[in-house]
């Protein structure tokens, strides 16, 4: 018997429900379902200036009218910050991490260098083999991966394909701050992991930190989930979907009237055509939804057609 699917959605609290979260959260969800799997959900809450307990509470909200329930308690990353740490740390004792103490003069010392040679810019690996006893005293150095150096590391995407990354282009990036908190790339796959998440679904503007994210695993001996990175949502001028192109928070369409069926008939079709264009119910899109009918293409806002299924309802 092939293992219970497990999706998340894992939004950051930084603003309300807004449509391209909601079609993540619908496609995990649809995808949980349509298996007899479950979705989680976490709040990605480590940027503590951006974050808000009302952002949470607007998502939370959002999701429930939807109807895209989770399954047990949502999880709060930044509470999870002391277990980031200790897989950084065993990273270090594996001798896959290690830590670095270049200063800031150092940094950007090497940003400039690449910015003369028109390159983007990356760290040198200047610590990757120095003996830690060469630490300075009473510096806090961060944590970086050794990220390999040579080869390609190969994304197996089910809406991408296979997605490959030189691994020149990779450098040995920051898992784990010189303040102790963990960077967002090391946060998600120490969460993703320890929640059992077999199906990560979301947008494609994730799919560089696919790549990184897979050192990560690869480093802790850890099974890479399956990963699909769906099509962000553009507006009808093909520029990334903002408010200009009418596109509101959810909240918004829930006190305008729209009922939920219809938002999600609406969601369901950005990205994903079963085929004929009638109104679905929910049971019919949980039976259709397949992952490898997502499109590769972005998916076009077109808030005539939300109203126009509105109506229908
Ligand atoms: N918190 C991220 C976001 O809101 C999503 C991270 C992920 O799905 O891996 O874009």
């Amino acid at each position: 018997m092939s293992e219970k699917v497990v999706t998340r959605f894992a939004p950051s609290p930084t603003g309300f429900l807004h449509i391209g979260g909601a079609r993540t959260a619908l496609f995990n969800w649809l995808y949980a379902r349509h298996t007899g799997g479950t979705m989680l959900l976490r709040i990605e809450d480590t940027d503590r200036e951006r974050s808000t307990e009302a952002a949470t509470a607007a998502i939370l909200d959002g999701l429930t009218w939807l109807g895209l329930t989770w399954e047990g308690e949502a999880v709060s990353q930044y509470q999870r910050a002391a277990r980031h740490r200790e897989v950084a740390e065993e990273l270090v004792r594996l001798g896959k991490a290690y830590y670095c103490y270049a200063t800031p003069a150092e940094l950007e010392e090497m940003r400039e260098k690449a910015r003369a040679e028109g390159r983007p810019p990356r760290y040198d690996g200047r610590w990757r083999d120095r003996d830690p006893a060469e630490a300075p005293a009473g510096v806090a150095g961060a944590i970086r991966i050794k990220a390999p150096r040579e080869g390609e590391t190969v994304v197996h995407d089910l809406v991408q394909g296979e997605v490959r990354f030189p691994n020149k282009d990779l450098d040995d990036f920051i898992i784990l701050r010189s303040d102790g908190n963990p960077t967002y790339m090391h946060a998600v796959v120490v969460d993703d992991h320890d929640m059992g998440v077999t199906h990560i679904i979301r947008g494609d503007d994730h799919l560089t930190n696919a790549a990184r994210q897979t050192v990560i695993y690869n480093a802790m001996g850890w099974q890479v989930p399956k990963m699909a990175h769906i099509p962000l949502i553009h507006g009808a001028d093909g520029a990334k979907l903002s408010k200009r192109h009418g596109a509101l928070g959810v909240e918004a369409y829930r006190a305008m009237g729209y009922l939920p069926e219809a938002l999600l008939n609406y969601l369901a079709r950005l990205g994903w055509s079963h085929g004929d264009d009638e109104v679905m119910s929910i049971e019919e899109m949980i039976e259709w939804f397949d992952i490898s009918d997502v499109n590769k293409g972005a998916a076009r806002f077109d808030f005539a057609k939300l109203e126009a299924l509105n109506g229908v309802h």
